[in-house]
C-alpha cells in the first residue's frame, strides 16, 4: 500500500476553530498513525474575504495544538499556472468546454427548471458550440446527464447521486479564479493525496469531485465525510454556544493535549476509554473508529478532561504552557527546578491553567501580601514564639523536603505545647498570604530553605512592628 497522504485545506477567512481543528486532527492523526504525509493547504482564491491575519491565526492555533505538517502550506492563490495547465488539457481532451452565457441567461435556465418541477441548473447550452477562450466566458465540466456517481466513503458508506443532478458546473471563472471544487482537486492530485477527511459539509461536493479526476483519468482518493460538532442543544456549534476558536481554548488555559484528547473524542471512540496522551492518540487512531453520528461540545466534559492532562502530564509540560499565565499576571516566572515543583503542588487541584497561575501567585514575590482578614485572624501575637522557634529549627534543617520536614514540626509542637493546626494555619498565611494553598508541606517544599526562612522572619517583624 501506498503511503498515505494527508492533507488540511483551510479557508483563511478566520480563525481556526474547534470543528476546523478536529478536522485538521483526524487527517494528522492518520498520517501519523501510518506514517504517512500531511499536507498543509491555505485555500485563499477568495481574494475579498482572504487575510493575511487569517492565515497567521491559523497556523499560530495548528502550532499550538501541536498539529505539524511535512509539506506546506501551499497557497491557492500562487498556483494559478497549475490550474491554467489542467484545464488545457481539459479542454483539449473535450472533458471541459467554454461557456459564454450570461447571468441573464443562467436566471432564465433556472426559472425555467424551477416552473418545471425540476433543480435549478445549466442546461447545457454551450456544451456543443466549440466556444474559444473570450471575455466573460466560463469554463465548465461537460458532466455525464446520465447514471450515477457513487462516493465511497469510508466514514458513511456508500452515498449515490443521480448525475442528472449535477450540472456541468464552473471550473474556471471568467476572471480565471478556479472555483473550489476545481481548484481542490488538482492541489489533492499534485499533491498527491490519496485520503481526503473532512466535514460533511462538502459530502455534496465530492461527487462533482469525482467526476474530475474521472475526466482526467486519474484514481480517485479515499473519501471520508466527518459529522459535523454539535452544540448541546444539538444545532451546529456556533458562537452562540460559547467560544469557536481554538486559541480562546488557549487563552482560557486549557492545555493543547487535552482539547486535542477532547476533539478527537468527538467523533473517534476507542472502547470507552476517555483519557488520551497524544502518543497514544497517534498509536491509536484509525478511520475504522470514526463514528457516523455528531458529536455534542461540551464545556463540561473538556473541563474535566483538562484537568486530568494538567494532573497527567510532566511538570515541565504544564509549565512551559503556565508560564504565558503567569506573565500576564506580572511575576517574573522562569521555566526550571522551582516552576516544576510550585506546578506539583497545584497540578491536582487546577482545572484550567488560568486558575492554576492564580493559585501559584503566592510562590514568587519577594514578600507575600496578606489577606486582611486572614492576618488579623492569624498572625497574632501568640504565634511569635512559635515561628521564631520554627525558624531556628528550620535553619539547621538541610535536607528540606516533605518527609524531612514533619520533624521540625513536631519539635515546635512539643515545646510549645500546640496543636498541629494552631502553627500550620498562621505559618500558612506567614507564607502564602491566605488561608488556603497547597498542602503546607508541599508548599514547604517547593518554596525551599530560603525563602521560607524569608518569610518567616517578615512575618515576625510584621506582628512585632503592629
Ligand atoms: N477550504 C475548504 C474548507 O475550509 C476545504 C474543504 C476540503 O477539505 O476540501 O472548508
Amino acid at each position: 500500500m501506498d503511503k498515505v497522504v494527508t492533507r488540511f485545506p483551510p479557508s483563511p477567512t478566520g480563525y481556526l476553530h474547534v470543528g476546523g481543528a478536529r478536522t485538521a486532527l483526524f487527517n494528522w492523526l492518520y498520517a501519523r498513525h501510518t506514517q504517512g504525509r500531511f499536507v498543509l493547504r491555505i485555500e485563499d482564491t477568495d481574494a475579498e474575504r482572504s487575510t493575511q491575519a487569517s492565515v497567521d491565526a491559523i497556523l499560530e492555533a495548528l502550532e499550538w495544538l501541536g498539529i505539524d505538517w511535512d509539506d506546506g502550506p501551499y497557497f491557492q492563490s500562487r498556483r494559478m499556472d497549475i490550474y491554467n495547465e489542467y484545464i488545457g488539457k481539459l479542454l483539449e481532451s473535450g472533458a471541459a468546454y467554454y461557456c459564454t452565457c450570461t447571468p441573464e441567461q443562467l436566471e432564465e435556465m433556472r426559472k425555467m427548471a424551477k416552473e418545471a418541477g425540476g433543480k435549478p441548473k445549466y442546461d447545457g447550452s454551450c456544451r456543443e458550440k466549440g466556444l474559444e477562450k473570450t471575455d466573460g466566458a466560463v469554463v465548465r465540466l461537460k458532466a455525464p446527464v446520465m447514471g450515477t456517481t457513487v462516493v465511497e466513503d469510508v466514514i458513511k458508506g456508500n452515498i449515490v447521486f443521480q448525475n442528472d443532478e449535477l450540472d456541468d458546473f464552473i471550473l474556471l471563472r471568467s476572471d480565471g479564479i478556479p472555483t473550489y471544487n476545481y481548484a481542490v482537486v488538482v492541489d489533492d492530485i499534485t499533491m498527491g493525496i490519496n485520503t481526503v477527511i473532512r466535514g460533511d459539509d462538502h459530502v455534496n461536493n465530492t461527487p462533482r469531485q469525482i467526476l474530475l479526476y474521472k475526466a482526467l483519468n486519474i484514481p480517485l482518493p479515499a473519501f471520508g465525510h466527518v459529522p459535523m460538532v454539535l452544540g448541546n442543544d444539538r444545532s451546529r456549534l456556533s458562537k452562540r454556544h460559547g467560544a469557536m476558536s481554538v486559541t480562546a481554548y488557549r487563552d482560557m488555559g486549557f492545555l493543547p493535549d487535552a482539547l486535542l484528547n477532547y476533539l478527537v473524542r468527538l467523533g473517534w471512540s476507542f472502547g470507552d476509554q476517555e483519557f488520551f496522551t497524544r502518543n497514544e492518540l497517534i498509536e491509536k487512531f484509525t478511520l475504522d473508529n470514526v463514528g457516523k453520528s455528531a458529536g455534542i461540545f461540551d464545556m463540561e466534559k473538556l473541563q474535566a478532561l483538562n484537568a486530568d492532562h494538567i494532573k497527567a502530564a510532566s511538570p515541565r509540560y504544564v509549565s512551559k504552557h503556565l508560564l504565558p499565565f503567569l506573565k500576564e499576571a506580572g511575576c517574573e516566572a522562569e521555566e526550571g527546578e522551582f516552576l516544576d515543583k510550585v506546578v506539583l503542588t497545584l497540578n491536582a487541584r487546577s482545572k484550567t491553567l488560568k486558575e492554576m497561575a492564580e493559585g501559584a501567585l503566592f510562590y514568587f514575590p519577594d514578600t507575600v501580601s496578606y489577606d486582611e482578614d486572614a492576618s488579623k485572624k492569624f498572625l497574632m501575637e501568640s504565634i511569635l514564639e512559635p515561628f521564631k522557634l520554627l525558624i531556628d529549627e528550620l535553619k539547621s534543617l538541610d535536607d528540606f523536603t516533605e518527609k524531612a520536614l514533619e520533624t521540625p514540626f513536631k519539635t515546635v509542637m512539643e515545646k510549645t505545647d500546640l496543636k498541629f493546626g494552631k502553627i500550620a494555619q498562621p505559618l500558612r498565611v506567614a507564607l502564602t498570604g491566605k488561608t488556603v494553598s497547597p498542602g503546607i508541606f508541599e508548599v514547604l517544599e517547593a518554596l525551599g530553605k530560603e525563602k521560607v526562612i524569608k518569610r518567616l522572619e517578615k512575618a515576625v517583624q510584621y506582628i512585632e512592628s503592629r
